[in-house]
This record gives structure tokens, sequence and C-alpha cells, in this order.
């Protein structure tokens, strides 16, 4: 059997070994609840405060300003819900734009049902929101503008210091999806305008279900789940030690292994769609050709359907998405590829190939091989 090829890094990642290894003790006679006083509930503090520190450094935060939570929808839902009602005196209108993750879009679709207003701005072909267009959206009870750092699917990278600005000048809160930038792309928010940030562990090999959210000091974030004291009061719950102790070792290796891994995995897949681009017909690379998260490939086939293409590159042991991975099983066109305008007779076969620093030349040569095999294959029938 052929040795299987991951080139889904968008949908999770594969833990780092040594985050395994760190997280171990606390899966087994490291157990202590972190809310008690004797030795191993105090030890479990530890790690986690410690944890705190070292994800606060990674991103240049203050760790008083880092809250944990069980991943990057968490972190959306609590952003969005509370930071819009606890300002809701103010105003009752939400700026977001259409080609976000389902856990911004369905907290803002939440929010409407309660009688907030929505703004869901446009993008360009390439996926950029328009600043233009931002500006005039802005109303005097605007409360919140919350737009992604890097698209999932097709992996643009949104203008986020102009958005921040922006929000600032008319004293709104800005909040960002960076669930796929962090870890992927430096990250900095102390020299950037963001008040409030998502991020998911387990997008920048970590554990499943740990993430956090950023809020800046000064933004005054409400309580998300009521309980225990845990999390400054605002999010109960007995802490998920083992996981906050993962994530933060993760967040560690990939910031310290960024500078190189970066420049390697957007070289490979720079060399994967221009071959493909060369030597496929009717093929089309969606997003932006720069401005884009170093490992995302999203292409298109005409005469091609998506889960067919997948079907056959997943019997050759190459797994990809088509579209995101939450809308598996539909040929319906994504969201994000139809906000873009993908030309209709590209868009059902659009391919997310998200390419990650474990992956080499050869799996690579190896996918480009099946896809024009396939895709030849496909267009005869
Ligand atoms: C994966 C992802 C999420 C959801 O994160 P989970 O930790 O899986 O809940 C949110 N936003 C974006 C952009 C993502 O890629």
């Amino acid at each position: 059997m052929k040795k299987e090829i991951y080139l889904d890094h968008a949908a999770t990642t594969q833990m780092w070994p040594e985050v395994k290894v760190v997280m171990e003790p606390y899966l087994s006679d490291k157990y202590g609840n972190a809310s008690t006083s004797y030795d191993i509930g105090k030890e479990a503090k530890r790690a986690m405060e410690n944890a705190r520190r070292k994800i606060a450094d990674a991103i240049d935060a203050n760790p008083e300003e880092i809250y944990f939570t069980s991943g990057g929808s968490e972190s959306d839902n609590w952003a969005i819900k509370c930071l819009a009602g606890s300002r809701k005196k103010k105003g009752k209108h939400i700026i977001t734009s259409k080609i976000e993750h389902h856990a911004v879009l369905n907290s803002c679709e939440y929010l409407e049902s309660l009688g907030y207003e929505v703004t869901y701005l446009d993008v360009d072909e390439y996926g950029l929101i328009d600043i233009q267009n931002l500006k005039k959206a802005i109303r005097p009870d605007t409360t919140l503008i919350t737009i992604m750092y890097g698209n999932n699917e097709i992996g643009t990278i949104e203008p986020t210091q102009e958005i921040g600005n922006i929000a600032h000048q008319h004293n709104v809160i800005f909040h960002t999806d960076a669930v796929q930038a962090v870890g992927q792309i430096p990250m900095s928010v102390k020299y950037q305008p963001i008040d409030c940030l998502s991020a998911s562990g387990h997008k920048f090999h970590g554990p499943k279900g740990i993430g956090f959210l950023y809020a800046k000091d000064g933004v005054a974030l409400p309580s998300f789940i009521h309980g225990g004291g845990q999390e400054r009061g605002k999010r109960a719950g007995t802490e998920n030690v083992a996981g906050i102790v993962g994530m933060a070792e993760a967040l560690v290796l990939s910031t310290r292994r960024l500078r190189q891994s970066m420049r390697y995995v957007e070289s490979l897949r720079d060399y994967f769609v221009a071959r493909l681009m060369r030597e496929c017909d009717g093929v089309r690379y969606n997003g932006h050709p720069s401005r884009r998260l170093p490992g995302n490939a999203n292409v298109s086939f005409t005469g091609v359907e998506a889960s067919a293409l997948l079907v056959l590159l997943e019997e050759e042991g190459i797994r990809a998405s088509a579209g995101s991975a939450c809308n598996t099983g539909e040929t319906r066109v994504s969201h994000v590829l139809a906000a873009i305008d993908v030309p209709k007779e590209y868009a059902p076969g659009s391919i997310r190939f998200t390419l990650g620093a474990e992956n080499t030349k050869e799996e690579i040569d190896r996918t480009i091989q099946a896809v024009k095999n396939d895709i030849a294959l496909l267009r005869q029938v």
C-alpha cells in the first residue's frame, strides 16, 4: 500500500510528537483539579498559568488577556454574542463578511433572530473585503466588526490593520477569527489594532477541543459560561489542563518553526500550483495570488465533480477537501466560492489542498500525477 499523503491542514493538523509528551503527565498522575489547594491541584494551576504565559508571549499579548476555550468555534461564539450583547445599549448593528467560517456566520444569524442587524460585506474576486465598503457600512449603532484574519477555504488574508484602524476611529470593537492564521503566519496583537482574536489548538499541531480567545486589556469581555470562578469568572468549568498545556507547547513550537516552515510550505505550494496550471487544462487557482496563507492551494477543474475527484484521490491515499470540511457530501458550491464568483464551469470541481511543513516534494509530485490521471478519467465519462 502507498503511503498516505495528508493535504488537509486547514481541517486539522497532526499533533507534534513533543505535544503528546508534555500532555501525558496531565492525563495520568498529575490529574489534579486546578482549583484545589493541595499539591497536584497547585501543580495543575501552575502548569496552566505557565501555558497562558507561553501563549501570550507567542502573540505579544499579556497573560491576563488570554482566555481558554474549547476551540475556535467557542471563541467566535463568545466574542460575537457577548460583545454584541454587552453593547446593545449603544446599538445592535454588526458588520462581518460573506466568507466567514460558520462559527461566525451562524453566531451572527443567531443575533439577527434576537433583533440585531448584521451587514455581510461582499468580497472581490480574490476574497478581499473593500475598505471603502466597510467605511460606508459603519453606522452610529454599529458596535462590532468581526472579519477573519485568513480564510479557511481560499486562504485569502484580509486587511486587518486597516479594518482595525477604521473600527477604532468609530469606537467599534474589532474581533478577528484568526484560527487559520495563528501558528501559520507571524502574529502580534501588540502592533495590530485587534481587540479580540480567536484561535484553535488543533489548527497548529496541538490537541483538539482546546482553543483560546484573546481580549485586549480594556475590552470588557462579558462572561460566557456561568458557574465557578475559572478564567476570571468568565468561563466556568474545570479546565482541560492537558489540552491547555499541549496547546501552549504546540504554539511555542509552531512559532519557533514558523520562519522556516512558512517559506518551505509556501514554496512547495507554489510549485504544486504552478505545475497544475502548466500541466492541466481547465484549471483555475482560487483566492489571492499573493495575500494568502502559505499552505492553501484552492483549485478548480472544469468537467469534474469535486466529490468524485476526492474519492479517486483517496484511493491513492491522498486526503484533501472540497470547500470546507463542514460541507462534506454536498456538491453545493460553498458560500466562499460563491462569494468570489468562481465561474459555474469551474465551481463544482473545486478542491482545497492545504499543505503543511511535514509534506515533501515527492508527495506533491505524486499528488500532481494523481490529479492529472484522475481528472482525465473523470472527463472521459
Ligand atoms: C477550524 C476553524 C474554526 C473552528 O475551530 P474549532 O476549534 O474546530 O471549533 C473557526 N474558524 C476557522 C477560520 C477555522 O478554520
